[in-house]
């Protein structure tokens, strides 16, 4: 399976933050990296030095399934950034992960149709490869497996 996907255009790309290097740095590679809590033993989001719940800086990065489903999306057929004008419409969302965490991301390799998209669809990642140093995760429909 091919996840990696280069867009066309050019665009301004996300600077990674110390605390969310880890994550880009996953994506380069291919793998979408999520930020665990031992001590609560579950996932959180965005990626922070500690967890949101207990507090305790001891984190761990744990590879996700990459697969979940759409919690909430919105088609832009007005985008606000000029750079994103080649691109309307596209469709931007929140994806729940099979691991509990939602993250806000666009649905690409789909018909930006109301009647074609649903919540609770399933999707899995895919790589959108932004720049020689930045790739960012992206979802698209998924099979359901039989
Ligand atoms: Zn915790």
């Amino acid at each position: 399976m091919t996840t990696e996907r280069r867009p066309s255009g050019r665009k301004s790309v996300p600077f990674p933050s110390p605390e969310s290097r880890p994550f880009f740095d996953a994506a380069h590679r291919g793998e979408l990296l999520i930020p665990y809590c031992p001590a609560c033993q579950d996932y959180f989001f965005y990626p922070r030095p500690f967890c949101p719940r207990c507090f305790r800086w001891e984190i761990e990065w744990r590879p996700s399934s990459g697969r979940g489903t759409l919690y909430t999306f919105a088609i832009q057929y007005q985008p606000l950034n000029p750079e994103w004008v080649d691109d309307v419409p596209y469709v931007t969302a929140v994806v729940e992960l099979d691991e509990g965490v939602r993250l806000f991301t666009l649905l690409v390799d789909c018909d930006p149709d109301p009647e074609k998209l649903r919540c609770g669809m399933p999707v899995e990642v895919v790589f959108d490869r932004l720049s020689d140093d930045v790739t960012v995760p992206r979802f698209r429909p998924a099979e359901v497996a039989p």
